[in-house]
């Protein structure tokens, strides 16, 4: 028989099992209407509904206030590398950048296309194992962008204080930590998220924006980049991933039932705390990144002796653990433990860990 697998995925992840139970049943009958969730038309009432309520809820799970917008775009994070600056951004003007990764120098590419970028501090020449604290933004930047989760590293900004002192709007990358800590969401005039991890489904992405910032540059906006149509048209300016859209809808109903943001954030610490306590108590393995910085969400690991990566990889694999491998540009381990992953996982993984290392001692 097939063990049930421990799911540490990095994106597309884990989601609730209840989640895809519903979708699954929607996929046949949604809402007892006789029709599958993907054969009924975004303008109907039935879909606009599921469109609506995963609106309100996302503002109640991060406390938005009345000038945010929320859509739900497709592209991915990567489009809103681009469609960030495109928007924000004149050609005359500079943005300040944190560079933390390689999904924040993927956007600083992109920035660079349409204006000034202002590269503010890098832990490049480290390998990125440590974020970069010290920096100084120009007070007439037109934003100060950061990652607040680096998901190949396992970095993660704890104290935020630094971009809150900058005095400019802040745009945050919060695909691999969006919903699983409480932040003060309002101190931010662009958030965005690649849905795939604490969000629902892939297809889809989340951004939240202040009305007050948009409409300033002077640039001619293709219409499905300029984020005033998607806000007047409710995200359904052209087609939306209806069943991306959906399970999302179904996570966020998932994450209000349990308590929301402040529940989850309890047990992601405790998860976390049990992974990273194991990791610095058993010689063999090492941690990767400075301690401040470590990231609830991915953590990433080496064996003390390299040679034991691969039988540690296989015993993983014989023992249903999935997705430990280590992004292919870093290497090692790396366990994401996002909102849906269970802490009974940690347990079995960390169980693995202390086995493995009685084994070499
Ligand atoms: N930013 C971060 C922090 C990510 O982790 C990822 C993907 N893992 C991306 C951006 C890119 O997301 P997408 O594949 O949705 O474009």
């Amino acid at each position: 028989s097939v063990k049930t697998p421990h799911n540490f995925n990095a994106g597309p992840s884990i989601l609730p099992r209840s989640v895809f139970e519903e979708a699954s049943r929607s996929l046949l009958d949604f809402n007892g209407t006789g029709l599958s969730i993907l054969e009924i038309g975004h303008r109907t009432p039935l879909f606009e509904a599921v469109m609506d309520e995963a609106v309100a809820l996302l503002r109640e799970l991060m406390d938005l206030d009345a000038e945010q917008e929320v859509l739900f775009l497709h592209g991915g994070a990567s489009t809103q590398f681009m469609q960030v600056p495109m928007n924000l951004l004149d050609s005359s003007a500079v943005a300040a950048y944190t560079d933390t990764g390689v999904w924040a120098s993927k956007a600083i590419k992109e920035a660079k296309l349409f204006g000034g970028v202002d590269v503010v501090c890098t832990s490049k020449g480290d390998h990125y194992t440590h974020l970069p604290k010290d920096f100084t933004v120009d007070p007439s930047a037109a934003y100060l962008h950061l990652t607040t989760n680096n998901t190949i590293y396992g970095t993660q900004w704890q104290d935020l204080t630094p971009f809150y002192k900058a005095h400019v709007p802040l745009v945050a990358d919060m695909s691999s930590d969006i919903l699983s800590r409480r932040l003060d969401f309002r101190k931010f005039g662009l958030i965005y998220a690649g849905a795939q991890k604490n969000i629902g489904a892939a297809g889809v992405n989340v951004v939240v924006v202040r009305r007050d910032l948009l409409g300033k540059v002077q640039r001619t906006l293709p219409t499905m980049m300029d984020y005033r149509n998607h806000i007047e048209n409710g995200s359904m300016l052209n087609t939306p991933p209806v069943f991306a859209v959906y399970v999302c809808l179904l996570t966020l109903r998932w994450l209000k039932g349990i308590g929301g943001v402040d529940v989850i954030e309890k047990e992601n610490e405790r998860k976390a705390a049990l992974l990273y306590d194991t990791i610095d108590a058993l010689p063999v393995f090492k941690p990767t990144v400075a301690k401040a910085d470590r990231s609830r969400m991915n953590v990433c690991f080496v064996m003390d002796n390299p040679d034991t990566q691969a039988e540690f990889l296989a015993l993983c694999q014989q023992e249903g653990m999935v997705g430990v491998k280590g992004h292919r540009s870093v290497g090692g381990f790396r366990a994401s433990l996002y909102n849906a992953l269970p802490y009974e996982s940690v347990v079995a993984l960390t169980d693995l860990m202390k086995h493995f290392a009685q084994k070499k001692a």
